[in-house]
C-alpha cells in the first residue's frame, strides 16, 4: 500500500495552500473583479474596502482586472512638451510656474507651431504615440491667436498619426469644440485631490470649476485625461475621496495621469516629505479596479521610482508613461531609460489609437463625413 512521506504530505498541503480555491477577496473587491464593464455608481465606501484590501491581495487583484481590460504588455509612451511656462495667476500650491511663488522660473510666450511640431517628430522617432501639449494659464479666455496656434499645433500632431492631448487651464463648451473639430484626441484637466482636501492646496479656483471644464471636454467628444498628485499633504481619504471623484463620472477618464509631487524649492510645498511607495502602488491598484479600462498613467514623480518599484505599478494596472524630454518644469525618465527598462520586463510600446476600437471608430467617422459631402454635392 502507498503510504506518503511526511515530505510529500507537507508538499502537498503547502501546494493545496495556493490552488485557486476559495477566493479571499469579497465584498467591493470581488465585484470589482467581477465587472465585464466600468461602472460609475461605486460609494466611497465601496472604494475604502478596496483601497484597504492586504495589498498582495489588492495587487493581484488589480492584475487580474487588468489583464481583462488590457493587454498587460501594452505600455502607452506618452511625451510632454512645455508650449508656454511660467506666470501662472493661480496659486497651486505644488506648482513652479505659478507667479505666486519665488522660484525663480522666467515666464516665456507661446513657443511656435515649428517648434512643437519639430518635437513630436523627435518623440515619435522615439516611439512615444502620444504627445501632450501644457500651457501654464488659468483659463483661454481672451486668447484667440493663442488657441488658433494650438489648432494649428493638433492638427499638425494629428497628421503624424499621434495622439495628442493639450492642458490649457479652464475652457468653455465653444473652446472644447473648437479644439474637437481640430482633432484633439484628448484634454487633461486634473481634479489634483480628493474634494475635501483640495481648498487645502490651491484657492483660486474651485473644485466645481475644474468638474466644468471636465464636463465641457466630455461634452465636445474629446476624451478626458484627469487624475492627480499624491504627497500633498493629504491623508489616505483623500486618495479615495480622488478616486471617488474620477470613478463616479459619468464616464471614466479615458486617462488618469498618478503624479508623486516633486518638492519644488519656493512653492509652499517645498519641504513635503516624499509618499511611502506602498501608498502610490495602492492608489495606482485602487484605480486599476475602479476604473478597469482606463489608461493609468505613471506621472511627475516616476524618476523617483526605483525600476522595481515601476515594474510592480504597472503589474497594478499602470499602463502609461510620460517619456523623453522634462515633464513641464521637472526631470522625467528618458527614451533610452525607458526602452531598457521594457526589455527587461517584457513590455511593448502600445501603438497610436489602438485601444477602445478608436481607429475603427475614426475610419466610421471619416466615412460618414465623406458620405454627407457626396450627398451635398449630388
Ligand atoms: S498647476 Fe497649472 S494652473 Fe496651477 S499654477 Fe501651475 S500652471 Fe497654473
Amino acid at each position: 500500500m502507498f503510504r506518503p512521506t511526511r515530505a510529500l504530505l507537507s508538499a502537498a498541503r503547502a501546494y493545496s495552500t495556493v490552488l485557486p480555491g476559495t477566493p479571499r477577496v469579497a465584498g467591493a473587491l470581488q465585484n470589482a473583479m467581477n465587472q465585464t464593464a466600468p461602472r460609475t455608481n461605486w460609494t466611497k465606501e465601496e472604494i475604502t474596502e478596496i483601497y484597504e484590501t492586504p495589498l498582495m491581495e489588492l495587487t493581484f487583484a488589480a492584475a487580474s482586472i487588468h489583464r481583462r481590460f488590457h493587454n498587460p504588455a501594452d505600455l502607452q509612451l506618452c511625451t510632454l512638451h512645455n508650449i508656454k511656462t511660467g506666470g501662472c495667476s493661480e496659486d497651486c500650491s505644488y506648482c513652479s510656474q505659478s507667479s505666486r511663488h519665488n522660484t525663480g522660473l522666467k515666464a516665456t510666450p507661446l513657443v511656435s507651431v515649428d517648434t512643437v511640431l519639430s518635437a513630436a517628430r523627435v518623440a515619435k522617432d522615439n516611439g512615444s504615440t502620444r504627445f501632450c501639449l501644457g500651457a501654464a494659464w488659468r483659463d483661454m479666455r481672451g486668447r484667440k491667436s493663442g488657441l488658433k496656434n494650438i489648432k494649428a499645433m493638433v492638427e499638425g500632431v494629428r497628421a503624424m498619426d499621434m495622439e495628442v492631448c493639450v492642458t490649457l487651464g479652464m475652457i468653455d463648451a465653444a473652446q472644447a469644440k473648437e479644439l474637437k473639430d481640430a482633432g484633439l484626441t484628448a484634454y487633461n484637466h486634473n481634479v489634483d485631490t480628493s474634494r475635501e482636501f483640495y481648498p487645502s492646496v490651491i484657492t483660486t479656483r474651485s473644485y466645481d470649476e475644474r468638474l466644468d471644464t471636465i464636463k465641457n471636454v466630455r461634452e465636445a467628444g474629446i476624451n478626458v485625461c484627469s487624475g492627480g498628485i499624491l504627497g500633498l499633504g493629504e491623508t489616505k481619504e483623500d486618495h479615495v475621496g480622488m478616486i471617488y471623484t474620477l470613478g463616479t463620472m459619468p464616464s471614466h477618464p479615458e486617462s488618469v495621469p498618478i503624479n508623486a509631487l516633486v518638492p519644488i524649492k519656493g512653492t509652499p510645498l517645498e519641504g513635503n516629505k516624499p509618499l511611502p511607495f506602498v501608498d502610490i502602488l495602492r492608489t495606482v491598484a485602487t484605480a486599476r479596479c475602479v476604473m478597469p479600462a482606463s489608461i493609468v498613467r505613471l506621472a511627475a514623480g516616476r524618476i523617483t521610482l526605483k525600476e522595481e518599484q515601476q515594474a510592480m505599478c504597472f503589474m497594478a494596472g499602470a499602463n502609461a508613461v510620460f517619456t523623453g524630454e522634462r515633464m513641464l518644469t521637472t526631470d522625467c525618465s528618458g527614451w533610452d531609460e525607458d526602452k531598457g527598462m521594457m526589455e527587461r520586463w517584457g513590455l511593448v510600446p502600445m501603438k497610436s489609437f489602438q485601444r477602445g476600437g478608436y481607429r475603427a471608430k475614426m475610419e466610421a467617422e471619416k466615412e460618414t463625413a465623406a458620405e454627407q459631402i457626396t450627398k451635398v454635392e449630388v
